[in-house]
């Protein structure tokens, strides 16, 4: 690999700039304002494959229901992914509630300080570790995400940085008087000034000793891997109702959407060769051999000991892309009458539409919405307030 080097001093001069353009220019952004090392660890945590400006409406309502890591410990899970509705990635926060809690436990409640030990909290990778060490408590250590990436293969030119190459020069470059702003320094000038597109180098406080800049190269660094296309998944998804209520399962403490609640559903990849079709035509399943999402559907509804009654119908596909998939969301609306009979191991409840305390994922909300426009008039709908 080709790397354009840049001399200790130059650096030294880069870093001096670029600290002094971020003391004058960093954008006010709310958890800048103090280095309090929880607060540090939630807003990294939520930064994390999120924009900004939607963080930015999740930081402070979380502050506010959870204000200490004790507050976090203590809180229940639904409360948790309740607040974390809408932010997407769960995870996440299954893994903010379980680090409180093993700090609560295991560290006195007391956040470790160092990058290698705070790597051993559950869902705190080599980058989150970085930034709370270094901006909660000044370890000069450094913090490598994909803006830092991008800014470092420019300032040395190099298409293909590697993951030793990437540390050693992230390390190299850190500045070791004050690190955490170092570290946020960088991160903002791949934010704002030096982007993935259109880097305005005529702006740059680095650009005097950026070696792709010279070379005309800023554009082509890093070079793009290969764009891979997330597989679609298809899933049937239930939408049982009766009395104004629906019904919800709690999913599994693993795989995708983990502790959410959701409507029940299969996926049926292989089973709806054209799902799609089949759910608004052929209603009375005349297509010999193929499964229907409403059929999907109504045996869901017989698993749980319930009868399905009335005419089941679409609420139209529903999509939401995860990181690795394309989901497409098949509702079927059915009414039904019986006693619900689930396993003990799994939790489902009815619930009423204007149930504002369970948490659900985006796709679900908007397919609850859909139902509650198309069969939940105000004269039928179940307040939970009733
Ligand atoms: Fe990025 Fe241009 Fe600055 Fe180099 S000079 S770091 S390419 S914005």
């Amino acid at each position: 690999m080709k790397d354009t080097l840049i001399t200790p001093s130059e650096r030294s001069a880069a870093r001096d700039a670029l600290l002094d353009h971020y003391d004058r220019r960093a954008r006010d952004l709310p958890w800048r304002r103090d280095t309090d090392p929880y607060r540090v660890l939630v807003s990294e945590i939520m930064l994390q494959q999120t924009r900004v400006d939607t963080v930015m409406g999740y930081y402070g309502p979380w502050l506010v229901r959870f204000p200490t890591m004790r507050a976090l410990a203590e809180a229940d899970e639904d409360a948790v992914l309740k607040a974390w509705e809408g932010l997407g990635y769960y995870r996440r926060a299954r893994d903010l509630h379980l680090t409180a809690r093993v700090v609560r436990e295991e560290h006195g409640g007391v956040l470790p300080s160092r990058a290698d030990a705070l790597r051993e909290l559950p869902g705190v990778g080599e980058y989150t570790a970085g930034a709370v060490a270094s901006i909660a408590f000044g370890e000069a250590v450094p913090a490598v995400d994909g803006n830092v990436r991008r800014v470092l293969a420019r300032l040395h030119d190099v298409a293909e940085p590697g993951l030793g190459w990437l540390r050693d020069t992230a390390t190299a470059w850190v500045d070791h008087r004050r690190p955490g702003d170092w570290n946020q320094a960088l991160m903002e000038l791949g934010a704002t000034i030096c982007t993935p597109r259109a880097p305005a180098c005529s702006q740059c406080p680095v650009g005097p000793w950026c070696r792709a800049r010279e070379a005309g190269t800023a554009a082509e660094r890093p070079r793009p891997g290969e764009k891979r296309c997330a597989p679609t998944g298809l899933f049937a998804l239930a939408v049982l109702h009766r009395e104004g209520r629906v019904l919800l399962e709690k999913r599994p403490t693993t795989g995708l959407l983990a502790g959410m609640w959701a409507f029940p559903e299969r996926r049926v990849d292989s089973e709806v060769p054209s799902a799609a079709a089949l759910a608004t035509s052929d209603p009375e399943g005349t297509a010999a051999g193929l499964v229907r999402p409403v059929d999907v559907a109504r045996s869901i509804a017989e698993a749980f000991g319930l009868t399905p009654v009335g005419s089941p119908s679409s609420l139209g596909e529903v999509r939401h892309r995860f990181t690795h998939l394309e989901a497409r969301y098949l509702p079927i609306s059915i009414a039904v009458t019986g006693t619900l009979v689930a396993p003990a191991s799994m939790q489902v409840r009815w619930v009423a539409a204007d149930d504002d305390t369970v948490p659900l994922p985006v796709a679900q909300r908007s397919i609850l919405e859909s139902w509650v426009a198309a069969y939940a008039h105000a004269d039928t709908l179940v307040s939970r307030h009733a």
